[in-house]
């Protein structure tokens, strides 16, 4: 809880700390909500959320007859736990083992960091890990992944640099497979030169998954990074739109002021946010939480 109060420092000086300064000792009126809508727009709450929440704030201050702009705060909390408890829901890993989990994202997301960081969580608690180096197009990304799967005791399945994808993930899952290892933790190239590429190789390791485990569900998800704010949305779109994405990662919240597009994300995209990283170290990925979040954002 300290890790994620102090990664989201940044967020929560733009965002909950300067609608409290703009709202303290005032009246609730118009140019009131004038204001706080500018500052949610500032903290990269998106355009369609701010109208939201504003008029949430407009409505439940009259209707709880409301007058000091200091009572807003309790509001906003209680709005943004609303929305954002409906993008919470732990992982997904199947009745069979391994479990299998399909990482996306463009390069420099965080991937390969958060697949490490996962990795050794899971090891931590006994399971056995398989890392696939499925990102075959950069020897630099076989190479990082190496470096955590020895940082986090799991084993990695890996071929030379170019070769094919679903390959690697062939040789990971029926590995772990026959050797009884719980999670196979995918890692997949981020190029998104062309749609119809990145549909055909996702669909091709997606198929080369089921063939060897019919019944398992495969977690797919998303890696974006948070310093970007909103203009993940539009990522994740082509990401959607390619696959069935079924949960996301924010990384980097620790690095920026823009953590406040956690809400247009959530709400736009519909897909659950599996975890958050706010942090380089192993404990800083969390699993999204979202009492823990707005707490942190609002103690
Ligand atoms: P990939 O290309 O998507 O695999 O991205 P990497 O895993 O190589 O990460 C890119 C950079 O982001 C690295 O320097 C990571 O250490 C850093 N990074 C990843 N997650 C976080 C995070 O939660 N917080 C911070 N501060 N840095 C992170």
């Amino acid at each position: 809880i300290d890790k994620l109060k102090s990664g989201l420092e940044k967020t929560k000086k733009q965002f909950v700390d300067s609608f409290s300064s703009i709202s303290f000792g005032r009246k609730i009126d118009e140019e009131l909500f004038e204001d706080i809508e500018m500052i949610l727009l500032k903290a990269d709450v998106g355009v369609k959320a701010t109208e939201e929440i504003i008029d949430f704030l407009r409505e439940e201050s009259k209707r709880r007859r409301l007058k000091d702009g200091e009572q807003l705060k309790e509001l906003l909390k209680e709005k943004l736990y609303e929305i954002l408890k409906e993008c919470e829901s732990p992982l997904n890993l199947g009745e069979e083992r391994p479990a299998v989990i399909l990482f996306l994202g463009i390069n420099g997301s965080g991937k390969t960091t958060t697949v490490g960081k996962l990795a050794a969580q899971f090891v931590k608690d006994g399971k056995s890990v398989v890392l696939a180096a499925a990102d075959t197009f950069r020897a630099a990304a076989i190479d990082q992944l190496e470096v955590w799967a020895e940082r986090a005791k799991a084993r990695i399945v890996k071929h030379s640099p170019g070769s094919d994808p679903a390959a690697v993930v062939y040789d990971a899952v029926n590995s772990a497979k026959s050797r009884g290892d719980d999670i196979v933790l995918i890692d997949t190239a981020g190029r998104l030169h062309t749609k119809e590429h990145l549909i055909k190789e996702l669909q091709k390791i997606k198929r080369t998954i089921k063939k060897l485990m019919p019944d398992q569900p495969v977690e797919t998800i998303l890696v974006l990074d948070g310093t970007i704010g909103q203009n993940s949305i539009n990522q994740a779109k082509i990401f959607k739109e390619a696959t069935d994405v079924t949960g996301i990662v924010i990384t980097k919240l620790d690095g920026t002021a823009k953590g406040g597009a956690i809400i247009p994300i959530c709400k736009e995209l519909k897909i659950p946010i599996k975890f958050i990283g706010v942090g380089e170290g192993i404990e800083d990925l969390q699993p999204f939480d979202a009492k823990a979040f707005v707490d942190a954002l609002f103690d």
